[in-house]
């Protein structure tokens, strides 16, 4: 059957390109078919630093035949439904794909409109985005024209991507202001959809000294709503118990916005969703709970975790163990602990490398206090993680 496959990987991303490649290593003659309807592959984890100015933008973009394993068959189409009682995929073209065992990792969706005016000015009047190939690099023009003023670092009220990316620009502004004579000029404020700065209190501490030193203004439970970026204003509504529907008009000089983000549609709307839209699996076997030949990982999946390219290292062997398991009609034994891991930087030459599991306890690598800032994990964070990202975690190895 020409449109059936043993294997289907939604999703040719940082998890379905690891998964792929650890499965392809342990049997070469596995029939794996990759469904991804981009031509490009991004190394997102750097746009961090390409909006501090530290990063060329072009070495963060390959194409996908530079990516997907030469043993995998690549379907250039987007999933659009399941039939998961029939072990079927439509696709974009109408068509239908049947599998064996389905994985399903198409990330996150960006949900830009959701703020009133976002997509109109996003790009111009210093608004700008590190979510976002195309408007990364204006986050640093907008950095390095800023010469006083108010700067807004803004953090929606939904689960995002990478958590520390929201603030860990505002510490390479502010940095980058205190090395260029501005900071005192600078009145910066993070407004924040959560109820803290960061959910492992060892980390935070830390954070909240970064906070004070560049005297930045803590605003939580806000959501932003609208801006208006011709007159240089954003709107924000509170909700939690002291600030509930207060809604609050503030000028600003700049502002990063950090969209919004769910699970995309096709997933939400889909029978594999759990009740908050993401694919409904096991957290340790990382199967569906409710159909045993389809697994998830990464931004998509309903891990209780923080959603990072870091977990996915350490859910893809996990799910490659069991996904082969249950290929042999064997239990499953690998077991995924919610690890998690951000690179905080904090400064030019300066990182926190926190590392985290399930219940936010941390789970560090190296043999010293991680929450303490650091030139050798900035180093880490700039030069070893993008090399070991295209030479060792997309092929597999790492
Ligand atoms: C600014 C920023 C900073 C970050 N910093 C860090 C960091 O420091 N450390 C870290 O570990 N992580 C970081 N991340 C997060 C990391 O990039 C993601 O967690 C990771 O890329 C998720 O991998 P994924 O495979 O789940 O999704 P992605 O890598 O986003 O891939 C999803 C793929 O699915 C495809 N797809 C979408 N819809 C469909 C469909 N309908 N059918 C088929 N395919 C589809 C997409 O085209 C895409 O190629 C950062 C992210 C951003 C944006």
């Amino acid at each position: 059957m020409a449109n059936h496959h043993q294997i289907v990987i939604i999703g040719g991303g940082n998890a379905g390109i690891s998964v792929a490649s650890k499965l392809l290593i342990k049997n070469s003659k596995l029939d794996i078919a990759i469904i991804e309807p981009s031509d490009k592959h991004y190394y997102q984890p750097a746009w961090t630093l390409v909006g501090s100015g530290v990063f060329d933008i072009r070495d963060t973009e390959r194409t996908e035949a530079e990516v997907i394993p030469s043993r995998a068959k690549w379907i250039k189409q987007k999933v659009t439904t399941f039939q998961p009682e029939q072990n079927t995929v439509t696709l974009g073209d109408g068509s239908t794909l049947s599998y064996d065992f389905l994985v399903v990792a198409p990330g996150i969706q960006l949900n830009w409109g959701e703020i009133k005016g976002l997509t109109e000015t996003l790009g111009k009047n210093n608004v700008c985005s590190n979510y976002s190939f195309d408007v990364a690099p204006y986050t640093f023009e907008t950095i390095k024209n800023f010469k006083g003023g108010k700067a807004i670092f803004h953090n929606p009220h939904t689960p995002v991507k990478c958590g520390g990316a929201p603030h860990k620009i505002m510490y390479m502004a502010a940095d980058y202001w205190r090395k260029h004579g501005v900071l005192d000029k600078a009145d910066i404020h993070y407004w924040s959809g959560a109820a803290k700065l960061f959910a492992v209190k060892k980390y935070e501490d830390t954070l909240l000294g970064v906070c004070e030193r560049a005297n930045i203004k803590l605003h939580f439970m806000e959501k932003l709503v609208e801006i208006d970026g011709a007159n240089k204003r954003a709107k924000f509504v509170g909700f939690g118990d002291n600030n509930k529907d207060k809604e609050t008009w503030v000028d600003f000089d700049m502002i990063h916005v950090t969209p919004p983000q769910s699970a995309p549609d096709f997933i939400r709307q889909s029978v594999l969703a759990n009740a908050a839209g993401w694919v409904d699996v096991d957290k340790n076997t990382l199967q569906h709970v409710r159909y045993a030949n389809i697994f998830s990982l990464g931004d998509a999946s309903g891990l209780p975790t923080s959603k990072t390219g870091a977990a996915i290292r350490k859910q893809a062997p996990a799910l490659v163990e069991n996904l082969l398991s249950a290929i042999a009609k064997q239990p499953l034994t690998a077991s995924y602990t919610g690890y998690t891991s951000c690179p905080l930087v904090t400064g030019y030459g300066k990182l926190v490398l926190a590392e985290f599991d399930y219940n936010n306890e941390p789970m560090e690598t190296f043999p010293f206090d991680q929450s303490k800032e650091r030139w050798s994990m900035y180093q880490l964070k700039r030069r070893v993680l993008p090399w070991l990202y295209w030479n060792k975690i997309l092929p597999g190895t790492a």
